[in-house]
């Protein structure tokens, strides 16, 4: 029932945990190919929520 949100946590938190600790994210002020790619799953399945539970749904 879950498997939805998890998905979407989980994508949310590798791409935030990458963020927090990839230098050259930093070092260039801007998403390095492995933040881009993982962006897209998170958006990928923040999507496949909103397509679950509702457009009518807010984003977080
Ligand atoms: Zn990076």
């Amino acid at each position: 029932m879950s498997s939805v949100n998890d998905a979407l946590d989980n994508a949310r938190f590798t791409y935030e945990q990458h963020m927090r600790t990839c230098r050259q994210c930093h070092a260039d002020a801007a998403p390095c190919a492995v933040a881009k790619h993982l962006l897209r799953i998170y958006n990928l399945a923040r999507r496949d929520r909103m397509r679950a539970t509702g457009p009518d749904n807010p984003t977080a």
